[in-house]
């Protein structure tokens, strides 16, 4: 499948004692890790345990302190408009459309940058998702939550990420919608694409991903091959229990 037109533009992203705080509270306590080039890496946790944090922090979105390499270049200093220009690209918790748009107006918004690519990337798009292209001219708001989602996921695509941060994509989606979302963040990271995924529902996660970390209070509790934590004693109590399905 093409779209978007990403292949073979990954890049690593390479996070080093992270801290951010609301007011004195520090939501993220010197957090660490890395996402090779091509890889799928997941950051799991509980409700409140700062994945959101770290990613808005990697965006730009909030004021961290701490290194941030996307492909050896430190980023942490540059204005998110700029890392979203140079490739980090999110795609928000909750979705965050714009309602009273159109889904093809919400996509162009994606490919403020990049007006060279627009067309293309529109027809890479709409292949991918051949229901945004059959509701192009409706108001995003009127799509259903799994619709919302694609098309998220379709305006991040058009930003052309070199890495792509996701912000619990399954979230509120029925588990026939969520096997949709997953096999399009399998099919975008197979095209090259870097993915930093973010879940609660973290056996879905750890199926996908190659590498996972797993996050407690702000901080960074565990990490290693996905396949492991999956099968670990304390990751199943904590994490995979009910939630399994
Ligand atoms: P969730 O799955 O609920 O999004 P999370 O792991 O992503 O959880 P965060 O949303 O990053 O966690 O929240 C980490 C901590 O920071 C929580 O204690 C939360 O209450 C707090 N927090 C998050 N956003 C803000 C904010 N804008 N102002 C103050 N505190 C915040």
């Amino acid at each position: 499948m093409s779209g978007g037109g990403t292949a073979g533009r990954a890049a690593s992203l390479v996070v080093s004692d992270l801290h951010v705080a609301y007011g004195g509270v520090e939501a993220v306590r010197g957090v660490s890790l890395e996402v090779p080039a091509g890889s799928l890496v997941t950051l799991i946790g509980a409700n409140g345990a700062g994945k959101s944090t770290t990613l808005a922090a990697l965006s730009g979105l909030v004021r961290a302190r701490g290194q941030i390499l996307l492909d050896g270049t430190e980023i942490s200093r540059w204005r998110s408009s700029r890392r979203v220009a140079e490739g980090l690209v999110q795609v928000p918790e909750g979705r965050e459309v714009l309602a009273t748009l159109t889904v093809e107006d919400n996509l162009r918004l994606g490919a403020w940058h990049q007006r060279d690519h627009l067309a293309a990337g529109l027809d890479g798009v709409f292949a991918r998702f051949p229901i945004l292209a059959e509701r192009r001219e409706l108001s995003a708001g009127s799509l259903s939550g799994g619709e919302q989602q694609m098309l998220a996921i379709a305006r991040a695509l058009l930003a052309r990420p070199r890495v792509l941060l996701m912000d619990e994509p399954s979230m509120g989606l029925a588990p026939q919608i969520v096997d949709q979302v997953f096999a399009v963040i399998d099919a975008i990271r197979h095209e090259g694409t870097t993915v930093l995924l973010v879940e609660q529902n973290a056996h879905r996660a750890l199926s996908a991903a190659d590498t996972a970390y797993v996050m407690e209070t702000g901080e960074i509790v565990m990490e290693g091959p996905a396949g492991e934590l999956l099968a670990n004693p304390r990751v199943v109590e904590a994490y995979l229990g009910e939630l399994s399905a």
